[in-house]
C-alpha cells in the first residue's frame, strides 16, 4: 500500500490543541412534589402528621397518595394522625448515606403508624440499643416522633428528628 495515501477525514489532535471554552449555565427549575406530599411536607413543617383515607379499604395512606393502589379508586379525605406507632422492622447502619464509617451506629426503623390500618414511615430510631435491633427486640415496640425546634423545620420528613420508645404510663 502506498505510504503517501491520505484518507479524508478529521485527524486526531493532541489534546493540548484541542480547544476549549469555559461558559457557565444558568439553569432554572422547579419541580413539585405533587399534591399529595406537598402537603404532607407543609403539614410536617407544622409539626402535623397528615394521611389520606380510602372509604373503602378504610386504611389512611401515609405517606398520602391521591390513589389507593389496592382498591383502584381516588382516596376520600385528609386526616390527620398522632405520631406514634410501632416498630415494623429496624436495622443498625454503621455507614452514612455517603458510606462514610460511623462512630455512633444509626437505627433505620420501618414505623406502623398508629389507626392507619398498616402505614408506615421509613425513620431513625433513637433511645434503643443497637444490640436490641440486632436481637429483634424493639419489634412491635411503641415509639412516637421527636420534633425539630418549629424555627427548624423546612417541610421535610427529616423535621422529625427521629422516633424514641414511648416509655410506660406515657400516652404520646
Ligand atoms: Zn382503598
Amino acid at each position: 500500500m502506498d505510504e503517501k495515501v491520505r484518507l479524508k477525514g478529521t485527524p486526531i489532535k493532541r489534546f493540548d490543541e484541542t480547544i476549549t471554552v469555559e461558559r457557565s449555565s444558568t439553569a432554572k427549575y422547579a419541580w413539585t412534589a405533587g399534591q399529595a406530599i406537598s402537603r404532607f411536607l407543609v403539614e410536617l413543617k407544622k409539626g402535623k402528621l397528615i394521611g389520606r383515607r380510602c372509604n373503602k379499604c378504610r386504611r389512611i395512606l401515609i405517606p398520602p397518595r391521591m390513589y389507593c393502589e389496592s382498591c383502584f379508586r381516588a382516596t376520600d379525605e385528609w386526616i390527620y394522625v398522632e405520631p406514634i406507632g410501632t416498630v415494623n422492622t429496624a436495622v443498625v447502619s454503621y455507614i452514612t448515606t455517603t458510606r462514610e464509617k460511623l462512630e455512633k451506629p444509626l437505627i433505620i426503623a420501618v414505623i406502623e403508624i398508629e389507626g392507619t390500618g398498616g402505614s408506615g414511615l421509613f425513620h431513625y430510631l433513637e433511645g434503643v440499643n443497637p444490640e436490641d435491633v440486632i436481637n429483634r427486640k424493639v419489634f412491635g415496640m411503641r415509639v412516637k416522633a421527636v420534633w425539630k425546634p418549629e424555627a427548624e423545620r423546612e417541610g421535610s420528613i427529616n423535621d422529625i428528628k427521629y422516633f424514641v420508645p414511648i416509655t410506660g404510663g406515657e400516652e404520646k
